[in-house]
């Protein structure tokens, strides 16, 4: 070592000398400071709602609808939020919800499990191990950490975003395995539409759901009267086969239905009554499906319904003072614009009342109208000026309603409406733009910025004080492996979708563990599980720690 290195190392030692104490000092401060932040973003409760596949365009229509002033989720605006797929820039609402739900992006179809394929910004790449491993959702880290968990939706709540929170299976499709998998995660409150995907006479395996939700203490409730009288802390409430009705076609469509408002307002005031706290997810599910129809009157009314649940959510916060309310969309649909072709050359010029008229007019959506026309459609001239007060029908659009095929009239006269409401679409399928963030967080600590819809569930976490990794180790573990490794004997005694179960015998002991059930036998005695057993294939067979352990 020379001179100079000399000189320069003790002049180092010297700063350090003369810098530490400062330094140490900073760093507690700002340790202690950290700390306050931690404590002070932490809440007990977390509510998140979902208008699925709403665009800016459709929020920005129901408010001029509505009369101009602000709606509920206009006083908590926030941030934009990037909503792509691990591989592609246009979500699916499985992957997308996922994102929310696990902090993970993932592929289309794919619920609450690993990618397969990764690529687009920012998504790490996935190892053969991993792709379709489970992921435990924030529903299931606030359910572990002993709080109260909710599901309402308008769709069947084995649809993919209500799924995306409580069940694992890469094909949204496969209603009856996400509707199981629901069952034995326990959710204490699950509120929405989809009771034929539970009852044994309609499924594969023949197994009752519903006598089994019964069995373990859930009140399965049928109408909104049953709903409201119900006391239990545990509802089943499904109040139709597939899906509930849009708002505007409840009253005179289905009217013993309740409104997402009334199943929101129910699923709060069942949940508080928990002193841990609570989760719920809330999902507004047919603003996307009025999207693919472009059919601008179920958007409104949907869109309308929606925001009266947020405000029914805010108020419950802002007087509870514990809980934090986040509002996003999973991605946008339609390209639903004010504003087309037609209006190209005079935009600046055209009234409100030029769009808003048209649409004010209308009594149901292109969905609840179906059911007016009679079976030879020979009042369709008769049904559009009632409902819609069009009198002015071409004979082309006479002949596209006489033959529009059951089940889709919305995409007919969808159409038909947004064409005199000067109402613009580029598409029937969902859309690559962010969507806007909304956060109410009591003492200000709101998630803020363009964020990642990743960044949701990541913050609902952070609140919450959950850690959802740590969540995925204890309740997600591939027992194939594992037995593999150990070079420990079994065989399936099923090994197809419907009920399969793996046998392992090992020191003396006989255990079977069965898909989708939170059990297992040991020598023939059931044994209570963490989670859910998650079978993916033969290969990929997901059980809790616990099993492991054995
Ligand atoms: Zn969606």
């Amino acid at each position: 070592m020379n001179l100079k290195n000399k000189k320069v190392i003790a002049l180092i030692a010297l700063i350090a000398t003369i810098s530490s104490p400062m330094y140490s000092a900073t760093t507690k401060k700002n340790n202690t400071v950290k700390e306050n932040v931690i404590e002070n973003k932490k809440v007990k409760n977390v509510i998140l709602l979902i208008p699925d596949g709403q665009s800016m365009g459709g929020l920005t229509l129901a408010r001029w609808y509505n009369g101009g002033a602000p709606l509920a989720v206009d006083e908590i605006t926030s941030g934009l939020v990037r909503t792509y797929n691990a591989d592609t820039p246009i979500a699916d609402s499985a992957p997308a919800g996922t994102a929310m739900a696990t902090g993970y992006k993932t592929n289309t179809k794919y619920v609450g499990v690993m990618p397969s394929v990764t690529g687009m910004y920012n998504v790490p790449s996935i190892s053969d191990e991993n792709k379709q491993k489970p992921m435990a959702s924030i529903l299931e880290a606030a359910k572990l950490s002993g709080k109260s968990t909710g599901i309402v939706a308008t769709s069947n709540i084995q649809h993919a975003t209500p799924a995306d929170f409580t069940s694992h299976f890469p094909d949204r499709n496969q209603y009856e395995i996400l509707g199981e998998q629901q069952v034995y995660n326990r959710i204490d409150v699950a509120l929405g539409a989809g009771y034929k995907y539970l009852l044994g006479e309609n499924r594969k395996d023949k197994e009752d759901l519903i006598s089994e939700l019964k069995t373990m203490g859930y009140d399965v409730v049928r109408t909104d009267e049953e709903m409201k009288k119900s006391k239990s802390t545990k509802i089943y409430g499904l109040f139709a086969d597939d899906a509930l009705a849009y708002e505007m076609d409840r009253e005179t469509n289905r009217s013993s239905e309740p409104s997402l408002q009334e199943m929101t307002e129910k699923a709060i005031s069942t949940l508080s009554q928990d002193k841990d706290g609570f989760f719920l997810m809330v999902e507004g599910s047919k603003v996307d499906w009025a999207a693919h129809a472009n059919d601008p009157i179920a958007i409104i009314s949907d869109i309308l319904a929606f925001d009266k649940a947020v405000k029914t959510a805010l108020d419950f916060a802002k007087k509870d003072g514990n809980t934090v309310v986040i509002v996003a969309t999973d991605h946008g649909n339609g390209g639903i614009t004010i504003g087309n072709k037609d209006t190209s050359s005079n935009y600046d010029k055209v009234p409100l009342s030029t769009f808003i008229d048209p649409l004010k007019k209308a009594k149901l959506t292109g969905e609840g109208i179906e059911e007016k026309f009679n079976t030879d459609k020979s009042n369709i001239k008769e049904v559009m000026s009632e409902y819609y007060g069009i009198n002015d029908l071409t004979n082309e659009e006479v002949e596209a309603i006489k033959n529009t095929k059951k089940g889709s009239m919305n995409y007919t006269v969808g159409p038909m409406i947004s064409k005199r409401a000067y109402i613009g679409w580029t598409t029937n399928g969902h859309t690559g733009e962010d969507v806007p963030l909304h956060v109410y967080h009591p003492k200000n600590m709101e998630l803020k910025g363009t964020v990642q819809n990743t960044d949701i569930a990541k913050y609902m976490a952070n609140v919450l004080g959950v850690d959802l990794d740590k969540t995925t180790d204890l309740l997600y573990n591939n027992v194939i492996n594992t037995i593999t490794n150990k070079k420990i004997t079994y065989t399936w005694k099923n090994d197809d979708f419907v009920n399969p179960e793996l046998l392992i015998e090992t020191n003396g002991k006989k255990i079977s563990i069965p898909a989708y059930k939170d059990y297992y036998f040991v020598n023939g005695k059931k044994v209570q599980s963490k989670g859910v057993n998650v079978f993916i294939n033969k290969d990929k067979f997901f059980v809790s720690k616990d099993i492991l352990n054995l």
